[in-house]
C-alpha cells in the first residue's frame, strides 16, 4: 500500500488516511502536527541541499554512513532504521550479509522514497552494503547463555548493561539471549558473577555471501578484519573477488594495528587490487562497538584517522572513522583538523563518519514505543516517524553542511 494512504499531513496540511481526503483533521494536536510537519520539512528540504551522490559526499568528505550491525538480524528494526536514516540523509546503509536483512534494508529504503516522494521532494537512495568477516571478529559473534543455570535471586545485570535489549527473561518463546538482536559487544559477559555468558564466533557462508553480492539491491562490502588475519585477508578476497565486478565500494574495516597498521593496509590493497574495479574505503574502528558510551568514546577513532591520514605512504582508498563514532565526531574531527571541507582529493581529510551503537541509541526508546503498539511499520504512527527523523538528523545533518 502507498504510504500516501496513511499520511495524514502534507502541503497544505491536507491529511490523508487510509486513502481519504480529511481536510484539516489530525489524530494529534495541532501544536504536534506543526511541530511533525516543520520537522519532516525542514529534513526533507535539506536533503534537496545536499543532495550528492553518495561517492560524490565520499570525495568531499560528507558521507554518512548507518551501521546497523553485521550481526543484528532483528528484521523489523532494520527495516525502521533504514527508513529513518535513509530519510535523515545517510550515504550508506551497513547490514548483516543475510538475504531476510537485506530485504529489510530494501524495504526501508523503499519507504523512504515514498515518503520523499509524496512530500514531493526527490530522493537518492543510500548504497547498501553488506558486512562479512574473513576471520573470528568481535562483530561477528553472539552471546548465549542457558537461562536454567541462573540463580533465581541473580539480580541479573546482563540485562542492564546489553544496549541490544538482547537479554530477557519474559521473551514469548525463550528466555535468555534473543539471537537476532544480539551484535556481540560483549558487555553482559564480564557482569556475570555466575560466568554463565559465552560468546559463540562465526564467519559467513561464503557461498552464501557471492550471491548476495551480485543481486542488485547490494552495492558494497565491506570485510573486516584484524591482527594477524593478512592471509585469511587475503584467501577471502580471492576466493570472493569475482563477486565485486558491480559493486560501486568496496570496503574493508581494521581496527588499531599499531606499527603494522599501514604495512597491514597496503599488503591487503595488493590482495584486492584485481578485484577491485570501484572505490575503495578504509574503515578505521577506532574504539569498537562503543558509540554510545559516551563522548570519550570517540577520542580513539579520530586519533587513529589522523595517524593514518598523516601516513603519506599509505595504500589508496577513502578514510571513514567508526569504532566509538558519536555526536561528538564530528567537532573532534573538527579540532583536529581532519575535516575534508569539500576538497575532492582523498588527501585532504576523513571522507566521512559511519554511526552503529550511537545511531541505534537515539531512536531506541521511539523503536519501543511503536513495539507496544504491536505494529512493525514506522510509518503508520507518523509522530514517531517524524520525531525519529527529527533526532537522527542531528546526527547525519552536521555532516553534511
Ligand atoms: S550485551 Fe552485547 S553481547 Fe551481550 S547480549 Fe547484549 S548485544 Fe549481545
Ligand atoms: S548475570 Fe549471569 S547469572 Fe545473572 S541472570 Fe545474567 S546470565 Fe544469569
Amino acid at each position: 500500500m502507498a504510504l500516501s494512504c496513511h499520511l495524514f499531513l502534507a502541503h497544505g496540511r491536507v491529511c490523508r488516511i487510509r486513502g481519504e481526503n480529511l481536510s484539516n483533521q489530525s489524530p494529534f494536536s495541532s501544536a504536534t502536527t506543526l511541530d511533525c510537519e516543520q520537522s519532516l520539512h525542514r529534513i526533507l528540504s535539506k536533503l534537496e541541499c545536499y543532495k550528492q551522490s553518495p561517492l560524490a559526499a565520499l570525495q568531499s568528505g560528507r558521507w554518512v554512513k548507518l551501521i546497523c550491525g553485521a550481526s543484528f538480524e532483528d528484521i523489523a528494526e532494520v527495516r525502521n532504521l533504514s527508513l529513518i536514516y535513509a530519510l535523515a540523509g545517510v550515504d550508506c546503509i551497513d547490514c548483516a550479509a543475510d538475504g531476510a536483512v537485506v530485504t529489510a534494508v530494501s524495504d526501508g529504503v523503499r519507504a523512504a522514497k515514498e515518503i520523499a516522494l509524496d512530500f514531493g521532494y526527490s530522493f537518492r537512495d543510500p548504497w547498501l552494503m553488506v558486512s562479512i568477516n574473513d576471520d573470528e571478529d568481535p562483530h561477528f559473534r553472539k552471546a548465549e547463555f542457558n537461562p536454567r543455570l541462573c540463580p533465581s535471586d541473580c539480580p541479573r545485570p546482563c540485562e542492564r548493561v546489553c544496549p541490544a535489549s538482547a537479554i530477557s527473561f519474559s521473551y514469548p518463546e525463550s528466555s535468555g539471549v534473543i539471537p537476532e538482536r544480539c551484535y556481540g559487544c560483549g558487555r553482559c559477559i564480564p557482569v556475570c558473577p555466575m560466568r554463565n555468558i559465552q560468546a559463540v564466533t562465526y564467519v559467513r557462508n561464503l557461498e552464501k555471501v557471492s550471491e548476495l553480492l551480485c543481486l542488485d539491491e547490494v552495492d558494497a562490502v565491506e570485510i573486516h578484519t584484524g591482527q594477524g588475519r593478512l592471509e585469511a585477508f587475503h584467501q577471502l578476497v580471492t576466493n570472493l573477488g569475482s563477486s565485486f565486478d558491480h559493486l560501486k565500494l568496496v570496503a574493508v574495516s581494521v581496527p588499531d594495528l599499531g606499527d603494522s597498521m599501514i604495512s597491514s593496509m597496503t599488503t591487503m590493497y595488493e590482495s584486492m587490487k584485481p578485484y577491485v574495479k570501484c572505490a575503495n574505503l578504509w574503515q578505521l574502528d577506532g574504539r569498537p562497538m562503543s558509540g554510545d558510551i559516551g563522548k570519550g568514546a570517540t577520542r580513539a577513532a579520530v586519533i587513529l584517522g589522523g595517524r593514518v591520514l598523516a601516513a603519506l605512504d599509505r595504500p589508496p582508498g577513502f578514510l571513514q572513522l567508526a569504532g566509538g563514532t558519536n555526536s561528538h565526531t564530528r567537532e573532534a574531527l573538527e579540532l583536529a583538523g581532519l575535516v575534508n571541507n569539500g576538497n575532492e582529493s582523498m588527501i585532504a581529510g576523513i571522507a566521512g563518519i559511519a554511526f552503529g551503537g550511537y545511531a541505534r541509541k537515539i531512536v531506541c526508546s521511539l523503536l519501543k514505543e511503536l513495539e507496544a503498539t504491536k505494529s512493525t511499520r514506522l510509518e503508520d504512527h507518523p509522530e514517531l516517524l517524524f520525531k525519529s527523523i527529527s533526532v537522527t538528523g542531528e546526527l547525519v545533518w552536521p555532516m553534511k553542511l
